[in-house]
C-alpha cells in the first residue's frame, strides 16, 4: 500500500497502457463513457485511462466502465504535483 506523498491519502499505483503509472484513488468508480461532457478520468485494472461522466444511476446512454479515479484529480494538495513536475 502506498500513500500519497502530497496529502497522505491511501493510495495506489496503476501502469497504464502507455507504461507510466499513474497513481489511483483505492475505491472503485464507475463511469459511462461515449457521453457528451466527461467529467471524470479513470483507469480501469488493465491500464486503460479513459475519460467518462460519474455515474450514479439512470438512464445510460453510452456504455458503463468501472476504475479507479486518478489521484491527481481529487488530491486536496495536487497543487504541489505540479509545482514539482
Ligand atoms: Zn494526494
Amino acid at each position: 500500500m502506498s500513500k500519497c506523498r502530497a496529502c497522505g491519502t491511501k493510495i495506489r499505483w496503476i501502469q497504464t497502457k502507455n507504461g507510466r503509472y499513474m497513481p489511483v484513488n483505492l475505491e472503485n468508480v464507475s463511469v459511462e463513457v461515449g457521453t457528451l461532457e466527461p467529467d471524470t478520468c479513470i483507469v480501469t485494472e488493465g491500464g486503460s485511462v479513459l475519460w467518462g461522466r460519474h455515474y450514479r444511476g439512470g438512464e445510460i446512454n453510452g456504455y458503463i466502465v468501472t476504475g479507479r479515479i486518478s489521484h491527481f484529480a481529487t488530491c486536496p494538495a495536487a497543487g504541489r504535483f505540479r509545482r514539482s513536475g
